[in-house]
């Protein structure tokens, strides 16, 4: 996800825009100036009526990012690590990279976030109703009343018991509980969030046909997002478990083919790459682990060149990000695999080179592990 930008930290926790979200701005920006404030503001100019909407929209979102930053906060007070709050198409989420640690945080974790948004939406009415009583011709008695009930709504939608929407991992704590078993508790949760997502597209598509126009199409659309993230959170889920706890000098592979130091490219092209079929090779200097040479280095040498540039020329520096010590747990490398975006991993072992691990290698395991189903 580099689609985001970077707006800021609250509380230690950044806070990103996807550029997805600028087009959901847009539509409720849209859809507050044509309908509720042509209705309860019709004496507003288009240009204020715009106005008027765009700063509502921004409040909304506001009470998007309260409702997150409810759920982050109570996460962190739990232990959990919390990589920062995304603002897109579909609203709010908050990016945790594991899971509550026991049923009790993670009930207290997601209701929080519906809390949150009842709140607002008390605080948001109580206000209007004041302001209804001040001189007529008050601009904010509506724009108050819109965002209570509107955050009304997002506390009642996200208590819908379909993982990962926070009903549903309210659900899931429950089971939890109850079955003594994350992953059981997942699977059912995640197939709630599919029905819900399916029962969506549905009622959305019926709504679409009735007249209901845009807003059909979304309630589908969502559902089909909805049954997109059930799907992805237990396969993560199934994925982490069979992952964590086994350390990646069981999964590498320790006969590893290297390239000396000084070999020209052209050598290292034709017996290395295409005579081993490998696309990456570690480059040594005797003992010395100089990096990984991937074909991506190569190609951008110009092939005249090749038979004059050695491996160690065209080797870029080796970092942190690229290598992994044997002890570290093979789900911590994936991770890494995923963030760096890069297939295979060197292990290194006190600056000495033990192996290397590659995506090819966690897929194997994985295998292996779902197969046996241990
Ligand atoms: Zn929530």
């Amino acid at each position: 996800m580099t689609r985001a930008l970077r707006i800021g930290r609250i509380f230690g926790i950044s806070i990103e825009i996807d550029y997805t979200w600028f087009i959901i701005f847009f539509l409720v920006a849209a859809g507050l100036s044509s309908d509720w404030f042509a209705k309860h503001l019709p004496n507003l100019s288009l240009g204020a009526r715009w106005l008027i909407a765009a700063l509502t929209t921004l409040l909304f979102f506001a009470s998007v990012l309260l409702h997150e930053l409810s759920h982050s906060l109570v996460a962190i007070r739990n232990g959990l690590n919390i990589s920062g709050i995304t603002l897109f198409l579909f609203g709010g989420v908050s990016k945790m990279t594991d899971e509550p640690k026991s049923a009790g945080a993670e009930f207290k974790i997601a209701i929080v976030g519906p809390v949150t948004s009842m709140l607002l939406a008390a605080i948001f009415l109580i206000s209007a109703r004041a302001l209804k009583a001040a001189p007529a011709g008050n601009v904010f008695a509506p724009v108050f009343m819109w965002l209570g009930y509107v955050n009304g709504m997002l506390a009642v939608f996200n208590l819908l018991p379909g993982f990962p929407l926070d009903g549903g991992r309210v659900l899931r704590a429950g089971l939890w509980k109850a079955l003594m078993s994350l992953s059981e508790a997942t699977r059912i949760a995640a197939t709630f969030g599919q029905g819900l997502g399916i029962l969506m597209i549905i009622g959305g598509i019926f709504l679409f046909f009735s007249g209901a126009g845009l807003g059909g199409l979304w309630l589908a659309f969502i559902g089909w997002f909805l049954i997109q993230a059930a799907q992805s959170s237990y396969q993560q889920l199934v994925l982490r478990q069979a992952l964590s706890g086994v350390p990646v000098s069981t999964v590498m592979t320790e006969e590893v083919d290297w390239v000396p130091a000084d070999t020209a490219l052209d050598r290292v092209v034709h017996e290395y790459i295409m005579g081993r079929n490998h696309p990456a090779f570690p480059v040594l200097d005797g003992d010395q682990v100089l990096g990984l040479l991937c074909l991506n280095d190569i190609r951008k040498v110009p092939r005249e060149k090749w038979h004059w540039t050695t491996a160690r020329d065209a080797v870029p520096e080796l970092t942190n990000q690229f290598t992994i010590a044997p002890w570290t747990d093979t789900w911590d490398a994936l991770i890494r695999m995923t963030a760096e975006n890069c297939g295979r991993l060197l292990v290194l072992e006190n600056g000495r080179l033990r192996g290397i691990v590659s995506r090819t290698d966690i897929m194997r395991l994985m295998r292996t592990r779902l197969e046996l189903g241990v």
